[in-house]
């Protein structure tokens, strides 16, 4: 019978991705409630070093998959070595982090085992025995509970924030096994990445997002919200409204249709709180959000509210947190 759960580790050359450290978190809390083991995966070329970090977190084993084919991300080559490494391992679930790239290859993965993949989950409940995963739905309107039909083997992805990547146990260090994997049908070549795509930031990697909407009025004022983001050492997020007005770049936009975001500090500037948006970074540490409607629904996520106007608050606010900081 299979046993044990499998979480995938994603890096990018070998630099960990943080969101993995909350798959392994959300992996040892289902191995500890349903008494299971857990082993890491980790994909790539030459990237040794990383299972070795890995082998740090409590862990029955780390699987390190080393192949010149891995060396650049295709989804040829990942979901044919992950599928091998699935087969060898006969895991009860394998457990992801629902990033781009995981959505990219693991779904084909899962169809190979003739399974489905319950995917952007946000939470996981453990109770006499039954596993069950909530994934929002129409466009986060609704919770499903979804539990699998006890075939394994069960994939799983979590939305990122749904668990917190300190919560990832240490241990007393993992052995590492090196599995060969035969990449011979894998046809993709990777060519040199966009340069969009290297420029692109990645929002679920910051510490401090500073988000503006509708409320900051022109393309010019977004330099206020900008210096806030600059004293914080954050970065500038948006609403659709912003980025649909070419204000700032689609990738920095947050909510259903942008990316989801998890990070310590979420300021919302001038933001109503949409579900669309508030989907995109309702997981956030500490959300701040100043806004002149006092009804507006983001405070009702907020944990700090400003009601005011934000072209008063905002110089203050900067200047404030500058003297702070010195
Ligand atoms: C299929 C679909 C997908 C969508 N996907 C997304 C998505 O991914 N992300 C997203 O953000 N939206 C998305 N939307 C749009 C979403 O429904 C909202 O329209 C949008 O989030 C509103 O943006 P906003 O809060 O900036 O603007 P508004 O709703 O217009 O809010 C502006 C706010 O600014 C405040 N304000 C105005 N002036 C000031 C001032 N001087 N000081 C302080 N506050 C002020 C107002 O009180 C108001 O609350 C989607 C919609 C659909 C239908």
């Amino acid at each position: 019978m299979s046993n044990g759960i499998l979480v995938f580790i994603e890096h990018k050359s070998g630099a960990l991705s943080k969101t993995s450290l909350e798959a392994v978190a959300a992996a040892q809390k289902l191995g500890s409630e349903t008494g299971q083991s857990v082993t890491a995966v980790v994909l790539g070329s030459g990237v040794q070093a990383l299972a070795q970090d890995m082998a740090a977190y409590d862990l029955a084993k780390v699987i390190n998959v080393d192949h010149s084919q891995l060396a650049d991300y295709t989804p040829d080559a990942y979901a044919a070595a992950m599928e091998q490494v699935v087969r060898a391992a006969d895991p009860q679930y394998v457990l992801m982090s629902h990033t781009y790239l995981v959505r990219d290859f693991a779904p084909k993965v899962a169809a190979r085992f003739g399974r489905g993949l319950i995917g952007d989950c946000i939470r996981m409940t453990v109770a006499g025995g039954k596993v069950t995963f909530t994934r929002r739905i129409f466009l986060g309107k609704l919770d499903a509970d979804v539990s699998s039909d006890g075939q394994s083997p069960v994939f799983v992805t979590f939305q990122s924030g749904a668990f917190r990547p300190d919560q990832a146990v240490k241990g007393s260090g993992a052995p590492i096994e090196e599995m060969p994997v035969d990449l011979s049908e894998a046809r993709m070549k990777p060519e040199a990445p966009f340069q969009e795509v290297k420029q692109a930031v990645d929002l679920t990697k910051t510490d401090v997002i500073v988000a503006v909407g509708r409320g900051i009025k022109s393309k010019d004022n977004i330099a206020l919200a900008e210096q806030l983001a600059e004293v914080l050492g954050g970065d500038l997020a948006a609403s659709r409204p912003i980025c649909d007005a070419e204000w700032l770049p689609i990738d920095r936009q947050i909510g259903s249709s942008g990316q989801t975001v998890a990070p310590r500090l979420y300021i919302a500037l001038g933001i109503s709180g949409a579900i669309q948006h508030l989907v995109g970074m309702k997981n956030s540490g500490t959300i701040v959000a100043i806004n002149k409607d006092p009804e507006a629904p983001i405070f009702d996520i907020a944990d700090y509210g400003i009601v005011g106007d934000l072209f008063e608050a905002l110089p203050v606010l900067t200047e404030e947190i500058r003297k702070l900081k010195g």
